[in-house]
């Protein structure tokens, strides 16, 4: 056990965005991979970025020796840094360690990324946010060993600044509940089965951590919260037990601090957790209730996550208060105020943003802000309710504002959704339409098209930047895009595809476009967030209820158009997807909010068809993303989000093609929802998993237009014409082969031109070699 007791602070939040105010992070390591800054120069600017943090946080309120500082910084992604610390490399990196063994930052990385035929780790979704993580493989012959001192070195580091802070760790549960099975594993292993061994790595870790002068450490356990993993609660509850009765044992630890964040704990973790030998838990309380007292909870701190850690909002700081002071009736020994998660999903600070609507930006909390939240109710824990009456009356008035602000309520389309009825849903039968179509547009079997987007070259960013800045004048970035699109437009020709795209030169992002093109969202200057690795996003803010003040899309669309005798996509993103890539107001369902976008993209379709369009694809890739952690909330959202494409689609007329896309994930719990969206034809993602996808296609019944991907677009590769063909051939010998579709992947934006025109070539060629062979 533990021979320190520092008390846990009343304050802290879970963790801290770490990719830099001015992202720095992302520059430095994109210009460490491109060989122009090596890994000293890299370790410095890093350990520049993390004093800055340390000393922010200590100046917003958080407290230099008390641990309230969460050591939460990392070069890719948490979950890769715990599984290189106890050693969990794949064998086909093996070859990288250091000659003791070592996982040293260039092996780090290259696991990350990949190199040669050796395959990156995978990366998925974490929990239901946008970030992502690098998958753990884990198999029979994994052997754990502590294989970096980077955690340690980080606490010694803060040490030597003067601060005793708290390393921010992945917890051994988490670890395995999130990795896969290496691909040696044999059938039914998992990787949880190999917790035991894993423990004593953990221990040896905690040891190094206090040794190197940490008096706590948090182990984050989000998995606990999940029901959308292989484990169930009732196996994850266990592992826990076992897990935090061995770490709890352990010689020479540090004081843990467990927290789980993005959801309720399940009833079984709750249990599990209040009676370990650990000193502190954190919950989740913008997601879920006060949990029931449980034996074991006399002896530790309980950290109310009470100050959400992923929306924008200042929110309600009395609820908040309320919410910790209810926490007091379960008896532990000690409340403490947090962040819900960590704060790696929200920006650095509002301040940071002077071209933000005043009003708008006084009713925002970006991590800066939330963190002084966190310190404000840590004092009316310590000193009353009444020491902090100020700073909770300014948040209540912020919010009167908020609710009264003009824009934030629309009477017009507030009426408009209100009047909505099942018809407004409903395109009506499908084979009428498919007719309709099949005369409309008289296309040849297999059609060949692709999904929106074509590369988007230097010469595009650098003009989009020149206009940006105002040293293109608007007609003359108009041209450039013009000229763009009518290069685009030939290419297809030449190629022979048979349904076109305009190719999205004008989309910096195919969200923000349209957000900055409705009423009702703002965007932000410096409002990144870390999506995965190097690479950040900015949502934008959807502040108010959404209108159309203009047509956003038809005049590009209409100019492709123009270019050629071929139908030319309308291309647009779709209402789930523009939720799920923004930050959405959270004081009315998610669901109205979506229609009221629906309403918006209704419209747009309405004028692309008057102006002559044929097909119009509204994009759905985040479908998926946004599915609910708890099974029991899944068949609301599945209603609403299905709901609103139907709303925006359903107005077009039957000879009207309406696609979606769909990609970025695994589909097999939405197939059945993606069937629902009664799109006319539906591309998705298959190339990558080798059109795993089409099996369970074919089985869902699923009867209208599809196209499973048949070229991997995350990669410059080209596919051979036998290999598109393969997969050609599987999706015509299971789906109604009139029913088959020919695409890539995803969009091919971030390809180049010539791995690109290759790699449709041979598309294209492989389709004609299937036609023929039919
Ligand atoms: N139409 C978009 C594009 O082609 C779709 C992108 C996506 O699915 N993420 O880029
Ligand atoms: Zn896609």
């Amino acid at each position: 056990m533990t021979d320190s007791r520092t008390p846990f602070p009343h304050g802290t939040i879970l963790g801290y965005p770490r990719i830099g105010r001015r992202r720095e992070l992302k520059r430095a390591v994109e210009a460490h991979w491109a060989g122009a800054l090596d890994e000293a120069e890299l370790e410095r600017t890093a350990a520049g970025l993390r004093r800055a943090t340390r000393a922010r946080l200590a100046e917003l309120g958080l407290g230099r020796d008390d641990s309230s500082i969460p050591e939460s910084f990392s070069f890719y992604d948490q979950v890769h840094d715990a599984a290189v610390a106890v050693g969990a490399l794949p064998e086909r990196f093996a070859a990288l360690r250091d000659a003791d063994g070592r996982i040293g930052l260039g092996a780090y990385f290259t696991a990350a990324r990949g190199a040669g035929d050796d395959a990156a780790l995978e990366m998925t979704k974490w929990f239901d946010t946008n970030y992502h993580y690098l998958v753990p493989e884990i198999g029979p012959e994994t052997r754990f060993s502590l294989s970096s001192d980077r955690f340690a070195r980080q606490v010694a580091e803060a040490k030597a600044d003067g601060y005793t802070t708290r390393p921010v760790v992945v917890g051994p549960v988490t670890l395995l509940a999130l990795a896969k099975a290496s691909d040696g594993a044999p059938e039914g292993f998992s990787p949880l089965d190999r917790l035991d061994d894993l423990l004593p790595v953990y221990a040896a870790l905690l040891a190094a951590l206090r040794a190197a002068g940490a008096d706590w450490v948090q182990l984050d356990e989000p998995a606990l919260v999940s029901e959308s993993l292989t484990a169930s609660a009732e196996e994850l509850a266990d592992a826990a037990a076992r897990a935090y009765a061995v770490l709890g044992a352990a010689a020479d630890r540090p004081q843990v601090l467990v927290a789980a964040g993005y959801a309720q704990l399940s009833h079984e973790a709750w249990t599990a957790l209040a009676a370990a030998p650990v000193e502190a838990l954190a919950i989740d309380l913008t997601r879920g209730g006060v949990p029931a007292a449980a034996p074991g909870l006399a002896g530790k701190t309980i950290v109310g996550g009470v100050v959400d850690g992923r929306n924008v909002w200042r929110g309600d700081l009395a609820a908040a208060w309320q919410r910790l002071d209810a926490l007091r009736g379960l008896d532990a020994a000690q409340v403490s105020a947090g962040t819900s998660t960590s704060l790696q999903h929200v920006p650095h600070d509002v301040e940071d943003e002077a071209a933000l609507d005043p009003r708008l930006a006084s009713w925002l909390a970006f991590a800066d802000q939330k963190t002084v939240q966190v310190v404000t109710l840590a004092d009316g824990l310590v000193r009353g309710r009444d020491s902090i009456a100020e700073a909770v009356d300014a948040a209540s008035a912020a919010l009167a504002d908020r609710r009264d602000a003009p824009g934030v309520r629309n009477g017009a389309v507030r009426a408009r959704v209100a009047a909505l009825g099942a018809a407004d849903f409903d395109r009506g039968d499908y084979d009428a339409r498919a007719a309709a179509q099949d005369e409309e547009l008289a296309l040849p079997l297999l059609p060949t098209t692709t999904i929106g987007s074509f590369p988007q070259t230097g010469d595009i960013r650098r003009a989009r930047a020149r206009h940006g800045r105002g040293e293109l004048t608007g007609a003359e970035y108009d041209g450039f895009l013009r000229d763009e699109i009518a290069r685009v437009v030939a290419l297809q020709e030449d190629l022979g595809l048979d349904v076109l795209v305009h190719g999205e030169p004008e989309r910096n992002d195919m969200v923000q476009y349209f957000a900055e093109h409705l009423d009702g969202f703002a965007v932000t200057q410096h409002g990144w967030v870390q999506s995965y690795g190097s690479r950040a996003t900015r949502p934008s803010i959807l502040w108010g209820d959404v209108s159309r003040p203009a047509p956003i899309t038809v005049d590009w669309s209409v100019f492709a158009q123009s270019l050629t005798d071929k139908p030319m996509k309308g291309m647009l993103t779709g209402p789930v997807t523009i939720l799920a890539w923004s930050f959405v107001r959270d004081d009315q369902p998610l669901g109205d909010t979506a229609n009221q976008v629906a309403l918006a993209l209704r419209d747009e379709i309405a004028d692309l068809e008057t102006a002559g369009i044929r097909v119009i694809q509204v994009d759905e890739p985040a479908l998926r993303e946004l599915l609910p952690l708890k099974q029991a909330d899944q068949p609301a959202y599945l209603d609403w989000s299905v709901g609103s494409f139907r709303l925006a689609t359903a107005g077009a007329a039957p000879a009207t093609q309406v696609h979606t896309h769909l990609c970025y994930s695994e589909f097999d719990v939405v197939i059945d929802a993606i069937a629902a969206l009664d799109a006319d034809v539906t591309s998705i993602e298959a190339a990558r998993s080798r059109g795993e996808v089409i099996g369970d296609i074919a089985a869902s019944g699923f009867a209208a237009g599809i196209g499973p991907g048949v070229y991997d677009i995350h990669s410059p590769r080209v596919p051979a014409v036998a290999e598109i063909g393969a997969l050609l051939d599987r999706a015509v010998d299971e789906l109604a082969l009139r029913r088959v579709w020919v695409n890539p992947d995803c969009g091919l934006k971030t390809r180049g031109y010539d791995e690109t025109v290759a790699s449709l070539r041979n598309l294209v060629a492989a389709t004609t070699d299937v036609r023929e062979r039919l």
